[in-house]
């Protein structure tokens, strides 16, 4: 048997084309982009405004069956996709994917960059830094997260006491709104007094944040349990201001989510001041804004708002641009990338975009948070299924990462697939509750049989979708996906009846209700005390209109990861209930969830290496 190269080889083996040679095959100016090294450019937002009179392409979602732990090729069918559409079709098409975190890179799953013949490249350069976007998240959410515990610091010392008796004895000749207004005006305070109530302007001097309610947390872009739960403040200098606090991987952040869902600078700059960290001893929410950090965060941001161009090994354009976390946020790339590429690819082209996880999570997710957000209408969703994911759903033995496949999976067996097909079906369903064509994409593996692979696209037609075909991309590069593109043009003529699953208006439990009912199939859902009291809490400070986030287990479509198929009868427990106000959805927690993976006793970290003599870095998949 041939064995194929391993990804990073056959990403070497092929040279890049300049990126601006990239850029102007796909009708960008000079002065659109900012080009950072030789394979990867930045493009500016002017852009949007050069073609605002250009209609867009096409907008099609790749999202999966439930996955196993091993992830089924989505990212790979994304790649695949486009290199069929542009490369081998000759329709203008974009990939838009998210930047992976460099937890996963060097800790269990590996780099995100696709795989086999289906790849960004360079990938070592896609899945380390890239244009530095992760580590500008994280310079600006440290500096809030400083801001904060600075603040309560300097609120409650002897220096904080000096400056107030100062205040007082100016306050004597001057009212409190003239004050305000002389601090306003020396670059004190930013916000002009005229415009703020009495209430408001009583916490214009003292924000007397409540410690115990902080919900900003510091982030690192590592998998390090250790930070999971630290102690800050423990120096002299900071006289026992000392509390609990923990590390979140950066893709965690809520600036990482903001990001994904911005629009423009101006907009992002507003959700970056919504930001709620904590509340005051009122019971009020505290925001960046009041913090006075607005500016400083936007400004730390400025660069990565713009879309990273680089390319598949067929030289079709990619957009790498956001990776907010699946559970605790939306799993989605940017807006901003999918606008531009909308426009740059005309009205006959296709946009490619992926949302992480099943198509329970990140699917629902796509509609009811990105899509409110940016208005943009989904044309088709490719459902990503293997043969291997249907047989653990059909009842075969787990799947463990790092553990050798069982003969279940290796050899052909057409029932455990048949009896797995109930949730590729039940996906199906999903997806055509939003009123958006189906078609199916097998990723097909070597030991796949053709009668497995008949009977997964038979069964998934009968269910309804659109068309489903397999799909050979991983070992041919695009022309073993030109079915699939043939199929996504025809599903693209079907006028898409696009439509949300739920009315924000709704009460927050109702929308909850909603998405554990008709998405995952549960018989009602119940809220723990904290969960309910947080609903109430965010409804009287009027967040109760915002879309809602589910933090759930991507590895069964109820709560229960080793729950497959299609569960049934099974109650949600919401434990919890939180809030993202800047990036605009409130998330509810099903089960614990971890912000902060950890590495495993055998890491990925183990196989990197770098050759000295050649620069080539070694071991990344
Ligand atoms: P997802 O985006 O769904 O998490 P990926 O596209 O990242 O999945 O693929 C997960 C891993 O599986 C990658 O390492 C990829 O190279 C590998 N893979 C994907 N499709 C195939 C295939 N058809 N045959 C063999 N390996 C594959």
């Amino acid at each position: 048997v041939r064995t194929q190269a391993s990804d990073i080889e056959i990403s070497r083996g092929q040279t890049p084309k300049a990126v601006d040679v990239l850029a102007r095959e796909i009708g960008l100016l000079t002065d659109e982009i900012e080009i950072y090294g030789k394979s990867k450019a930045k493009v500016r937002l002017s852009v949007l405004e050069r073609l605002t009179g250009q209609a867009d392409g096409k907008y099609v979602l790749v999202a999966g069956i439930t996955p196993t732990p091993l992830g089924e090729g989505k990212s790979t069918v994304t790649i695949g996709l486009v290199q069929a559409l542009t490369a081998h079709l000759k329709v203008n098409s974009f990939a838009c994917l998210r930047q992976p975190s460099q937890g996963p890179t060097f800790g269990v799953k590996g780099g995100a960059a696709g795989g086999g013949y289906a790849q960004v490249i360079p990938m070592e350069e896609f899945n380390l830094h890239l244009t530095g976007d992760i580590h500008a998240i994280t310079a600006a959410n440290n500096l809030l997260a400083a801001a904060i515990d600075t603040r309560i610091l300097h609120e409650n010392t002897q220096t904080d006491k000096v400056r107030e008796r100062v205040l007082i004895a100016i306050w004597g000749f001057l009212s409190w709104r003239d004050l305000c207004k002389r601090l306003v005006k020396l670059g004190i305070h930013k916000t002009d007094p005229s415009t703020l109530t009495e209430e408001e302007m009583s916490r214009f001097a003292r924000l007397n944040i409540d410690p115990s309610t902080i919900t900003w947390q510091r982030v690192l872009d590592t998998n390090d349990r250790f930070l999971r739960k630290i102690t800050i403040g423990q120096a002299n200098t900071e006289k026992g201001f000392s509390r609990q606090a923990q590390f979140d991987i950066a893709v965690a952040s809520e600036i990482m989510a903001v990001l994904a869902l911005t629009d423009s600078l101006t907009d992002m700059k507003e959700r970056l001041g919504r930001m709620v960290v904590a509340s005051d001893k009122n019971g009020q929410p505290v925001t960046a804004e009041d913090l006075g950090v607005t500016g400083a965060l936007t400004v730390l941001m400025k660069d990565a708002i713009k879309p990273n161009l680089m390319q598949t090994l067929e030289g079709t354009p990619v957009f790498v641009h956001a990776g907010p976390f699946a559970n605790i946020a939306h799993g989605n790339s940017s807006v901003l990338a999918d606008k531009i590429a909308l426009k740059l690819v005309g009205e006959e082209g296709f946009v490619v975009t992926e949302a992480g996880f099943g198509a329970d999570i990140g699917m629902e997710k796509f509609f009811n948070i990105k899509c409110r957000a940016s208005g943009l209408v989904p044309s088709v969703v490719v459902l990503v299924a293997t043969v291997r994911a249907l047989k653990m759903h059909g009842g075969g033995p787990s799947v463990i990462a790092g553990v050798p496949l069982k003969k279940e999976y290796t050899e052909e067996n057409i029932q455990l697939v048949a009896d797995g097909c109930c949730n590729l079906q039940k996906q199906i369903q999903i997806a055509q509750l939003f009123g958006v064509p189906v078609v199916v994409a097998l990723n097909v593996f070597k030991t796949d049989t053709r009668a497995e692979i008949d009977l997964v696209c038979e069964l998934a037609k009968r269910a309804g979708a659109f068309n489903a075909v397999p799909c050979y991309h991983w070992s041919v590069g695009g022309k073993g996906s030109v079915d699939l593109a043939q199929a996504v043009r025809e599903a693209a003529n079907k006028r898409s009846r696009f439509q949300f699953l739920y009315d924000v208006q709704l009460p927050i439990v109702e929308k909850i209700r909603t998405i554990a009912q008709a998405v995952y199939g549960a018989k009602d859902i119940e809220l723990s005390p904290e969960a309910q009291s947080k609903i109430d809490r965010y409804t009287q400070q009027g967040f109760g209109n915002l879309p809602i986030c589910m933090a759930k287990t991507h590895l069964s479509l109820s709560h229960q990861p080793d729950q497959k198929g299609v569960p049934r009868g099974f109650i949600l427990p919401v434990s919890d209930v939180r809030a993202s106000i800047g990036a605009g959805f409130i998330y509810p927690l099903v089960g614990t969830m971890s912000t902060m993976p950890g590495l495993p006793t055998r890491p990925c970290f183990y196989d990197i290496d770098l050759d000295p003599e050649t620069e080539q870095v070694q071991g990344l998949f």
